[in-house]
Formats: structure tokens, C-alpha cells, sequence
């Protein structure tokens, strides 16, 4: 079996039931930080899961951890320009893997778990999963660990056409 067809099995009847039956496992809603607008882009489960609750995707899951192809990485939720091809590396971590950003396009927070630095979109504060320093990767040594579910891919031949970035509008 094709591990495309793998991964549509399974987030189809693994993920995506579990992840609607507990959006809000502790009963509250979306944290009033989040810049949550209804004008962003319509998000699957699994997208609200990652970019709302600061999910992550499954290790080796996602379009997106093994792709080479040259373009431009937007956020899944407002289209900012976050992440260039030509910065993505393989990092053999299971996830989409950048040792730069687009200039001032990400935002680098204390995670909560109080060891780790989490990233999020500059513009509309959507999770994007968390940055490693010091593991000497690459020249920069950075590694942006990105969730596909996070990012969307436009090719280099489409990126004028690329959809404009939805801003907050509250
Ligand atoms: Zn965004």
C-alpha cells in the first residue's frame, strides 16, 4: 500500500474523528490570544488541531516533509509568506524543515512546556511548531520545525499568483 494512500486512511479514520471529538478536550474555547477571524482561510480538523491548539502532525505524515520542489511556503490560515524552498533542508526529523523565514514573517515564543521555542505566523498567530538551534544542521544552525498542516506550498511558476495575505481585520 502506497503511503499516500496510508496517510489518507489514516487521517481519514483515525485522526479526523478523534481530533473532532476532543477540539476543546478541556472544554474552553480558543484562547482569546489567538486571532481567530472568520475572513481566514477555512481550515480542515486537522489544520484547527495544529494552527488553533498548537497540535502536531504525526512524525513522516503531511505533503509537505519530503518535498523539493521550488516555491514559496504560505501560512495554511492567512496566506503570509513564511518560508522559501530554498531554505528547506532535510533534516530526516519526520517534518518540514527551514533554517531561515521570509524577513519578520514568524515570531519565536517561550513554548509553554518552558524548554522549547515555539513559532508562530507574525501575522495572524497561527501555530507553526517550534525552532532548534545548535544542532548543526546547516550553516545557520536553525531548524524551523514546521507542520505540514501549517504551511501551504505554491510553486515557484504560481507565485505571482499567489493569494494575497488576509490580515487581521478585529
Ligand atoms: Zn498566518
Amino acid at each position: 500500500m502506497s503511503r499516500l494512500l496510508m496517510n489518507i486512511i489514516s487521517g481519514c479514520f483515525l485522526c479526523w474523528p478523534l481530533l473532532a471529538g476532543c477540539q476543546h478536550p478541556t472544554g474552553q474555547p480558543q484562547q482569546s490570544d489567538t486571532n481567530v477571524n472568520m475572513e481566514y482561510n477555512k481550515l480542515s480538523p486537522q489544520e484547527e488541531y495544529v494552527i488553533l491548539q498548537k497540535g502536531t502532525d504525526r512524525a513522516f505524515t503531511g505533503d509537505y516533509y519530503q518535498k523539493k520542489d521550488e516555491g514559496l511556503y504560505l501560512c495554511r490560515q492567512c496566506n503570509a509568506r513564511l518560508y522559501r524552498s530554498g531554505d528547506k533542508f532535510e533534516s530526516h526529523c519526520g517534518w518540514p524543515s527551514f533554517d531561515d523565514e521570509i524577513d519578520g514573517s514568524v515570531r519565536r515564543v517561550p513554548d509553554a512546556d518552558g524548554r522549547r521555542t515555539e513559532i508562530i505566523c507574525n501575522n495572524c498567530g497561527g501555530h507553526l511548531g517550534h525552532v532548534f538551534l545548535g544542532e548543526g544542521f546547516t550553516a545557520k544552525d536553525t531548524r524551523h520545525c514546521v507542520n505540514t498542516s501549517s504551511l501551504r506550498f505554491i510553486p515557484a511558476s504560481e507565485a505571482d499568483s499567489a493569494p494575497a495575505v488576509i490580515k487581521e481585520t478585529r
